[in-house]
């Protein structure tokens, strides 16, 4: 069966001090941790918070990195680099990537690509506007954005994780209904079958926009549900455990 896997995305929040107390806080409360967990401080407090988690059961992510392997290319980190500062896991194709940077889906495929050739883990992002959902054009803006990420990818496809992050929960304090959401994940589910029965049982679809501890248990508790990509609250060590707890 598909173990839980909870992922904290610090976003580009916190300090050297901030950052050491995060760190240190999950890992004294890993022993309380059933699920997986997974946290993405920004890339230059990667190798710090690297140290800070060595020998525990803590794993850590990127939140970007580059399509290229290395060169000219000013201002990018590769996936080998973050690989060797420690990290098993890239989150790719985050709202905030698309829309602030305008990150399309061939160049997410291509970051994809090189995660996956670096023996790392994507955690690809996907979601509509909330302009979307209304025009009743959800299901069909996420499974483009599924099959354009995966288009041809082949190496270790199974390792990839995807986190479906409506756009109108994040950071808004608005969450999916637990019906909502498990339907996206079925119908995410149903998209993958397509390319691979079997691999619609393996990948692991997180749920992500405003999980807090109060509706964690609820949203995990969906078959289709294997846990959160989790933001604001992921600061927080107290808030962040109590949903990794929710998770298994
Ligand atoms: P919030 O949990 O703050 O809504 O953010 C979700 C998110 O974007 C995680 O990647």
């Amino acid at each position: 069966m598909r173990k839980s896997l909870v992922a904290g995305n610090w976003k580009m929040n916190g300090s050297l001090e901030t950052v050491d107390a995060l760190a240190e806080g999950i890992v004294q409360n890993q022993a309380e941790i059933g699920c997986d967990v997974l946290v993405c401080p920004v890339s230059v407090h990667l190798d710090r918070v690297s140290r800070l988690i060595d020998g525990s059961l803590v794993k850590l992510g990127a939140q970007n990195c580059s399509d290229k392997s290395s060169g000219a290319y000013t201002g990018e980190v590769s996936a080998e680099m973050l690989k060797e500062v420690g990290c098993s896991f890239v989150i790719l194709g985050h709202s905030e990537r698309r829309t602030l940077f305008s990150e399309g889906d061939e160049l997410i495929r291509n970051k994809l690509l090189s995660v996956l050739d670096a023996g790392l883990i994507p955690v690809l992002c996907v979601g509509e506007t909330l302009d979307e959902r209304e025009q009743g054009v959800a299901e069909a803006v996420v499974k483009a954005q599924v099959l354009a990420a995966l288009k041809g990818v082949t190496k270790n496809l199974e390792s990839v994780v995807v986190a479906y992050e409506p756009v109108w929960a994040i950071g808004t304090g608005l969450t999916a209904t637990p019906e909502q959401a498990q339907a996206m994940h079925a119908f995410i589910r149903s998209v993958l079958a397509e390319i691979s029965e079997e691999l619609s049982l393996k990948v692991r679809i997180l749920y992500g926009g405003s999980v807090k501890p109060e509706n964690a248990r609820e949203i995990f508790g969906q078959p289709d549900i294997d846990g959160g990509l989790i933001g604001g609250a992921s600061l927080k060590v107290k808030d962040f455990i109590s949903i990794c707890q929710a998770a298994g």
